[in-house]
This record gives structure tokens, C-alpha cells and sequence, in this order.
């Protein structure tokens, strides 16, 4: 349940979570409870410091995704059921654990399905306030956006563009289905899924191309009928009001609380391997995935030290889409995957860089 605090001062949570190997690591993690992660000296760059180390804000391992999402979400959760955005994102080479982290199986369900689960239960604990739930599933390829909800036989209605501008941004024509349940959930993302697969003729290669952005409107009022008006999600007392968040609207005498929570499964992180990516899609990734990294980097500057610097939204659709998500008192999450194999020390290396470059 949602109990955890959401701690308010780190505007920017950067994780590592390290898949299990069955061949030799490069990497100690015997250190992980430091949240330290040691790269044997053998496998460092010439420009590295010696021996390389990085700090983060959690280091995971193993095979079980409850830990990770308690750890590295739950709390972004409950920071959207209290009005504010929140994103959570997962970034690393392909196979390196990014969609089991988000999505997870079965026996081992991932971020997706547990926020979803925690989000209808405070709904449940809450009867002094009404609820409405809307969800929307894209995929962004190629700096283009796709609405995965759309009929598959439409070949442009699926193409989403977006509007307005800064904190005024909206994207149409967009597909949101209203839930009410878990399993209302589950099957909206396995319409999009299946709707991703069909329009694909390479699926792996589009699936590790392209970003995919779960996203969940969270509006939420005082029953009319309510005594006390607690339905808090985030023990202690509450946060003073600050731009951003949480978002009012007066609506028929009653103010209405909005808010976004977006889980995103970022395009694998790795360098152009074919000729076909060097050229047109993996110059677009890279672009992407730097924008990212420049603009979560500068936000979380800004905030730690009280700056306003420039920060590039505008240069990919992702960013751009996300603005209102990033800005003001929204909290994001980064869990940076990784591969401990020596065979792809190269491309985890990357993704430490990254996720150091963001902290
Ligand atoms: P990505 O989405 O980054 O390309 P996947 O999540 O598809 O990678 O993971 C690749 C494979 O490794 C999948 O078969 C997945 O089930 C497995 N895997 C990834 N992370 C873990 C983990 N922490 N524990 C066990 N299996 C994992
Ligand atoms: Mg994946």
C-alpha cells in the first residue's frame, strides 16, 4: 500500500538496477547496500578515474520487482494521487531489464500493474473524495508519435501532434480510456500492444527503437457529501502549494485536483549498430535520449541550487510532450538498467555516465 513518504527535497531519483548474470561480471555490486558500484579497473576507459565509482540513489539487483517498484516508485505514486506529475522512467541497452522493470510477467509483475493496483487501493481507502482515471499508451518512433489506442486499419489517425506551448502543452487527436478497474487496465495496455505489434513488421528492432509512454490522468474532487476532507496519500504534513502542482480547477463550485502520471519505457540506450540506424533512426534516438539527459540534468540543477537556467524542452518530442510532466514540483524517477556482462561493459559504462550526468 501506499504508505512510503515521498520525500520532497530530490527533485530527480536516479537508480541502477543490475539483471542477474550467468556469465562473468565486470562490475562489483557486493557494495550495493553503499549504493556504490565498483567497475573493476581492467574495464575502464582511459578517462576514467581510477578505480571508477559511481553513487546513486539506489542500487538493485536480483530477480524480484516488488523491492524495485517500493523502492524506486511507490513513492511517485502517491506523490500523483496527491495532485502532483510524476514520471518514471526506465533507461539502458536493449535486454539490459527496462520493459521487465516496468512491466514485468506474471510471476513477477513490474511497475505498471503495481502502481496501477496501489492507485485503484488508496482509491478504495479514500471515499471522501470521487475519482476519474483516464489512460493513454503511445509510442514515439522516429520523432513521430503514435496513439497505440487507435484502430490499427487507420494508417494517419494514429500520428498524435502536439499543441500549445511551455506548461500549456496537450497532445490530440489522443485515445483516453476511462478505468475503473485493474483488469480495465491490463486490457487497454494489451489492446496497445497489440496494436504496436500488428502495425510492425520488425518488432524487436521498432520495440528497442522507440519510446513507449504509459500515461494515467489522475482527476480527483471532494464528494459533496464529504465531513473531513484528509484523502492524503503521502503521510506528514501536507506540502505548502507551489507552482506546478498540485493543480487546481474550480469546476462547478468545486475545485478539481489533476494530475499526470507518466511510466515510460525509453528506446535502448546503445550506439547505432547497422547502417540503416547510423543514419536517419539512431541519429533520432541518440537526439532523443540526449535531450533527455540535458534537460533532466539542467531541472534538477535548477532545482538544487536554485537556478533558472535555459532548458531545452522543445528540442525532441519527447521532452516536449512531457514538459508540463517535468516542470514546477513534478517528481521523476529514473531507474537506469544494466547488464553486468563483460561483453557489454562498453554500453553500461554509457548508461552510468548518463545516469550520473542527470543525478
Ligand atoms: P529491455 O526491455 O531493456 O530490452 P527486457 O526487460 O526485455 O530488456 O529484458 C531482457 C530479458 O532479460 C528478458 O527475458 C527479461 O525477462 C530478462 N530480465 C531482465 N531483467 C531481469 C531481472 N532483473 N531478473 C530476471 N530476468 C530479467
Ligand atoms: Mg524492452
Amino acid at each position: 500500500l501506499l504508505t512510503r513518504d515521498h520525500g520532497a527535497e530530490d527533485k530527480v531519483m536516479v537508480s541502477i538496477r543490475i539483471r542477474p548474470s550467468t556469465s562473468p561480471i565486470a562490475w562489483d555490486i557486493s557494495e550495493a547496500q553503499s549504493k556504490t558500484l565498483k567497475l573493476f579497473p581492467q574495464y575502464a576507459k582511459s578517462t576514467m578515474s581510477s578505480p571508477p565509482q559511481f553513487n546513486f540513489d539506489e542500487i538493485l539487483t536480483g530477480s524480484e520487482n516488488k523491492p524495485v517498484y517500493n523502492a524506486v516508485a511507490r513513492s511517485h505514486v502517491c506523490a500523483a494521487m496527491d495532485g502532483y506529475n510524476a514520471i518514471v522512467f526506465a533507461y539502458g541497452q536493449t535486454a539490459s531489464g527496462k520493459t521487465f522493470t516496468l512491466s514485468g510477467n506474471e510471476e513477477q509483475p513490474g511497475i505498471i500493474p503495481r502502481a496501477m493496483k496501489d492507485v485503484f487501493a488508496f482509491i478504495r481507502r479514500t471515499p471522501t473524495r470521487e475519482y476519474l482515471l483516464r489512460c493513454s499508451y503511445l509510442e514515439i518512433y522516429n520523432e513521430t508519435i503514435h496513439d497505440l489506442l487507435a484502430p490499427p486499419s487507420s494508417t494517419t489517425s494514429h500520428i498524435v501532434e502536439i499543441h500549445g506551448s511551455g506548461s500549456n502543452v496537450w497532445l490530440s487527436p489522443l485515445r483516453e480510456e476511462v478505468v475503473t478497474s485493474l483488469k480495465g487496465v491490463k486490457e487497454v495496455l494489451e489492446r496497445g500492444n497489440a496494436n504496436r505489434r500488428t502495425a510492425t513488421t520488425d518488432w524487436n528492432e521498432r520495440s528497442s527503437r522507440s519510446h513507449s509512454v504509459f500515461r494515467l490522468v489522475i482527476e480527483s474532487r471532494e464528494r459533496a457529501d464529504a465531513m473531513s476532507s484528509s484523502g492524503r496519500c503521502t503521510p506528514g504534513p501536507p506540502r505548502p502549494p507551489t507552482p506546478g502542482g498540485p493543480r487546481l480547477q474550480a469546476l462547478g463550485g468545486k475545485s478539481v485536483q489533476t494530475s499526470v502520471l507518466s511510466l515510460i519505457d525509453l528506446a535502448g540506450s546503445e550506439k547505432a549498430t547497422s547502417d540503416k540506424e547510423r543514419t536517419k533512426e539512431g541519429k533520432y534516438i541518440n537526439q532523443s535520449l540526449l535531450t533527455l539527459g540535458t534537460v533532466i540534468g539542467t531541472l534538477a540543477d535548477n532545482a538544487a541550487k536554485h537556478k533558472t537556467d535555459y532548458v531545452p524542452f522543445r528540442n525532441s518530442k519527447l521532452t516536449r510532450m512531457l514538459q508540463p510532466s517535468l516542470s514546477g514540483n513534478a517528481r521523476i524517477s529514473v531507474i537506469c538498467t544494466i547488464n553486468p556482462d563483460t561483453n557489454a561493459v562498453s554500453e553500461s559504462t554509457n548508461t552510468l555516465l548518463f545516469a550520473q550526468r542527470i543525478k
